[in-house]
């Protein structure tokens, strides 16, 4: 189905209108198959494609947690485009995994590990101390849910199928195991009574 043509002759129409609006050159447009304006590789559609995979997931969310069983103990944490771990870490439950402080010193050891990103590099070289531990407060996971009494908190993330670009996939995956990495390891050694 990848090369099933749109509009074959002049590239992609959609990325056009944006690269246009955005006052960019028309250089190098994708073909404007069906594959690539139902992907967020499509410059036209990128916003769009990212809203439908939020709201999808917010109302999978949603139901997972309107499906727990009354007596279940496990507890979702809403989590609104604010969210971050440093809100996560200002709620009792979590608070009580471990402190700020010691989960702070912990994911720092782990944040210089990765690899600093280009688009990141002036925030870094400004202030290096404090750029990892700013990093990793500022790390998203898309859901999380927590079950004190057995001690567990799970850090949702969500894949998509439908990013069947492969250089995209692979860009969305290495965010995303970042992330886990970042946030579960840094965990694993401040509180290695709860699993993760
Ligand atoms: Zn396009």
């Amino acid at each position: 189905m990848g090369a099933e043509y749109v509009n074959q002759s002049a590239g992609c129409r959609l990325c056009t209108i944006a690269r246009e609006a955005q006052g960019e050159s028309a250089d190098g447009l994708a073909d404007e198959t069906h594959d690539h304006i139902n992907s967020a590789v499509c410059e036209g559609m990128a916003t769009t494609v990212t809203a439908a995979h939020r709201s999808i997931w917010s109302c999978l969310y949603d139901s997972m947690h309107a499906a727990q069983e009354p007596k279940s103990k496990l507890k979702f944490v809403t989590l609104d485009k604010e969210s971050n771990m440093s809100t996560l870490w200002q709620r009792e439950e979590f608070l009580r995994i471990c402190s700020k402080e010691e989960l702070a010193e912990k994911a720092q050891d782990i944040e210089v590990t990765i690899l600093v990103k280009k688009s990141q590099e002036t925030r870094y070289n400004l202030n290096p101390g404090s750029f990892f531990v700013k990093h990793f407060w500022g790390r998203r996971p898309d859901g999380d849910a927590i079950n004190e009494a057995l001690k567990i908190v799970y850090i949702l993330e969500v894949r998509w199928s439908t990013d069947k670009d492969e250089g995209f996939l692979e860009v969305k995956d290495a965010e995303a195991n970042e992330n886990h990495k970042s946030i579960i390891s840094a965990l694993e050694v401040v509180a290695s009574e709860w699993a993760f």
